[in-house]
């Protein structure tokens, strides 16, 4: 049974059907990246997989002992969330929040857990660091070692690199990279360069309007979606 099994779906707004019956599967220790242009239902799809959107018809399961609170979902960094008044420590540690439960504070498990992810993230310096005056790479490494503090399983990540410079996404990838092989972690990334995420993901979800390819990196690199889309694509 895969983590996430997507069966015939579609998704609609007002039964204007914007994603049609789309099959795939994501197994633990996968890296799907999930491109297409603007418009094509990316983040309809990342959606209905945090069940933020139910979809028009079929269906998205979760198996293998993933529950819902498990995916950890690292948002495309705003304005808003830049000015977000709060430390390194505060902001990595609100993580725990859903393991909290009703209980008022954090738990010593709490802390030790924020402690290990801001190391495995290289910020432990930081902690103390006002998040709104960090550089988009070591914002980033901060919302995924609060991402972290919420799953050890599964990331989503939506437009990672956005708005990083060139050194800053090199250091995410290999990040990645890290969490994916050393730490088991599967990685589901909504992504616009097509090249990195063939440089990178294990699998590739391609959404274009009307239809869709998925499958492993080799496969997209061979099927004629693949070779129109990267020999189409310039670099940068
Ligand atoms: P992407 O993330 O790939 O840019 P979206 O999932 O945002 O694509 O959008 C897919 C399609 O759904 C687009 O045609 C968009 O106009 C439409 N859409 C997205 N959100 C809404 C909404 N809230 N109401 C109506 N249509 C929407």
């Amino acid at each position: 049974m895969a983590y996430i099994n997507c069966e015939n779906v579609s998704f609609a707004y007002e039964n204007q059907v914007v994603v049609s019956d789309l099959n795939f599967q994501v197994n633990e220790g996968d890296y799907l990246c999930i491109i297409g242009e603007n418009g094509s239902g990316k983040t309809t799809l990342l959606k209905g997989l945090l069940g933020l959107k139910k979809p028009f018809q079929g269906q998205i399961i979760l198996g293998d002992g993933l529950k819902p609170t498990q995916i950890g979902y690292v948002p495309q960094q705003t304005e808003a969330q830049r000015d977000f008044p709060a430390s390194v420590w505060e902001v990595v540690l609100s993580g725990c929040l859903n393991r909290r439960g009703i209980r008022p504070g954090f738990s010593k498990e709490d802390k030790a857990r924020a402690e290990k992810n801001m190391e495995l993230m290289g910020i432990s310096d930081l902690r103390k660091r006002s998040f709104r005056e960090l550089s988009g790479g070591q914002r980033q490494r901060a919302l995924l070692a609060r991402s972290l503090c919420a799953t050890e399983k599964i990331l989503l990540l939506d437009e990672p690199t956005t708005g990083l410079d060139p050194v800053a996404i090199e250091e995410f990838y290999r990040l990645m990279q890290e969490l994916n092989q050393k730490h088991d972690i599967t990685i589901l990334m909504v992504s616009h360069a097509i090249r990195e995420a063939v440089e990178h993901a294990s699998h590739i979800l391609h959404l274009s309007q009307g239809s869709y390819f998925f499958g492993t990196v080799k496969e997209y690199e061979e099927s004629d979606a693949g070779k129109y889309f990267m020999g189409g694509e310039s670099h940068g």
